[in-house]
């Protein structure tokens, strides 16, 4: 399998395109090819998460081996998630969820940011690469720990993560804090997210400090969400939510289901519609937003306008005006056709909008989109807790929601699954004000309230907060970040 770019550029190895992470010319990697495994599914049917995941990385990683990915697939999810890895249920109320936050940060991303970094690593072998690779991340709470965690003990990687000194929630801070490994690095930043990402992004460009870091053997990464290493774990859940819904007899083999998504990047819906396109039986993918509702419009109208107001939500990682991810599906709906691709994104920086002609909607007609603003994300959780028992997240909640109105305007009542991204205790303030609690305490202090109020297991995640030694208390201006990535190369393992 090769690699081609949304912009028109060469093709790359799987390995390649995951160690460039985005594509010279600017663009985003998506496979030369979709493979069909429709005649597969009965055979994979019975496999365990883990065997699954390899089978289906094999597909789009053809430089790596089936033991090589097989191992990857158990170092990433085997002890750091329960033995099902991804829980699927039916909520009671009628669609079923997938649980994709049995990891160690509690939210869907550690389910990619597990197996990113050991693709990395070995496609550092594969490509013969000398330098190993220092992952810089500017985090203003949740992506940095799921970083930290999949980057944690893996060889030829590094990984510095800033966050705004006062910008961080208690919990978030004390998350990666006490993050464990001899190749990691925490700082918190004098300033606020932008000055963090800011300072990031300089020390990327900084031809001088990367022949720095060079020296000490290093080269700069970043762990992005378009990187394809991140897309394709995703596509193998999807697969598995088909499974067990067949498991627990609520569809036929060779039924199509539906599936809903709480969106932001749109890289979580896109590996739904990857694996609809190598053949599994996926009708609509409902895409959900919040107030942010850009897609939304834009599944509407066929016109994606950045140019409004950006709302802070109960979802804040749905809080995004720009879903980067969505390239690669307008390049598939432009039929592969770089040129025209290049064109609207060129539209969007330059005017900050672009419009797709009725061929180009059409090739969309998998999708409908629609949005919950907080007060209803709240009733939608309380509604679900109420009367089917099933306590959500903020994001999962606009999934729910978005996903009864659908019904609503189109009786469409094909067997769903729900991507259920986040645990409701990472959000248990916002989790207990929908439900209409107030507590007394810290963020810990309401993670024990939700508990003994929904009867759920305190995560142990969480639990440990209380225990684990802090291991990170360095802050630093953000002109003084360059030195600090040096003093910790000087200690990090080679
Ligand atoms: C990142 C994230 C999302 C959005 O996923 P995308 O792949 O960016 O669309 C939704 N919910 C939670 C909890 C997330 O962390």
């Amino acid at each position: 399998m090769r690699y081609i770019s949304t912009r028109g550029s060469g093709s790359v190895s799987p390995s390649d395109a995951v160690l460039l992470g985005i594509a010279p010319d600017g663009g985003l990697f998506v496979p030369e090819q979709f493979p069909q495994v429709k005649d597969q599914l009965k055979n994979w049917s019975s496999l365990p998460y883990e065997a699954l995941c390899a089978k289906i990385l094999s597909l789009y990683f053809t430089d790596f081996t089936q033991e090589e990915l097989l191992a990857h697939a158990v170092s990433a999810y085997q002890g750091k998630f329960p033995a099902q890895v991804v829980p699927v249920r039916p909520v009671g109320c009628g669609p079923f969820v997938m649980e994709l936050w049995h990891g160690p940060t509690l939210a869907f991303k550690d389910m990619a940011l597990q197996v990113l970094p050991r693709l990395l690593s070995s496609a550092m072998e594969k490509t013969g690469e000398e330098k190993n690779i220092l992952i810089l991340v500017a985090t203003s709470g949740d992506t940095g720990k799921a970083a930290l965690e999949g980057f944690s003990g893996v060889a030829r990687t590094a990984i510095s993560v800033y966050y705004p000194k006062d910008g961080v929630s208690a919990a978030q801070r004390l998350q990666m804090v006490t993050q464990k490994g001899d190749n990691v690095h925490v700082c918190a930043v004098r300033g606020n997210f932008d000055d963090a990402q800011t300072g990031v992004k300089e020390i990327f460009g900084d031809g001088n400090f990367c022949g720095q870091i060079s020296e000490k053997g290093y080269r700069f990464s970043s762990a992005n969400s378009i990187n394809w290493g991140r897309l394709a774990p995703q596509i193998a859940y999807y697969f598995w939510a088909y499974f067990k819904m067949a498991e627990q007899g609520a569809i036929h083999f060779g039924d199509q289901i539906n599936t809903a998504v709480p969106t932001g990047n749109f890289g979580n819906i896109l590996a739904a519609w990857y694996a609809k396109k190598m053949g599994l039986p996926i009708k609509t993918l409902i895409c959900a937003s919040n107030r942010n509702n850009v897609l939304t419009d834009f599944f509407q109208t066929g016109v994606y306008d950045r140019r409004r107001e950006f709302f802070r939500t109960l979802s804040p990682s749905m809080d995004i005006l720009i879903s980067s991810n969505l390239e690669r599906m307008l390049y598939e709906a432009a039929g592969r056709d770089s040129l025209r691709l290049s064109g609207l994104m060129d539209d969007l920086k330059q005017q900050g909008f672009f419009e797709v002609d009725k061929s180009m909607q059409a090739a969309f007609s998998d999708f409908t989109g629609g949005y919950l603003d907080d007060n209803a994300t709240k009733a939608e959780i309380a509604r679900v807790f109420n009367e089917c028992g099933y306590l959500m997240d903020t994001h999962t909640a606009v999934a729910h929601g978005v996903y009864r109105a659908y019904i609503g305007e189109t009786g469409d009542y094909t067997p769903t699954v729900i991507a259920s991204t986040a645990s409701p205790f990472k959000f248990a303030p916002d989790v207990l004000g929908a439900l209409g609690k107030s507590w007394e305490g810290d963020e810990l202090a309401a993670c024990e309230y939700l508990a003994a109020l929904s009867g759920l297991p305190l995560p142990q995640q969480i639990e440990a907060l209380r225990t684990v030694p802090i291991l990170h208390g360095a802050v630093c201006d953000k002109t003084a970040m360059r030195q600090d990535i040096l003093e910790f190369l000087s200690k990090a393992p080679k």
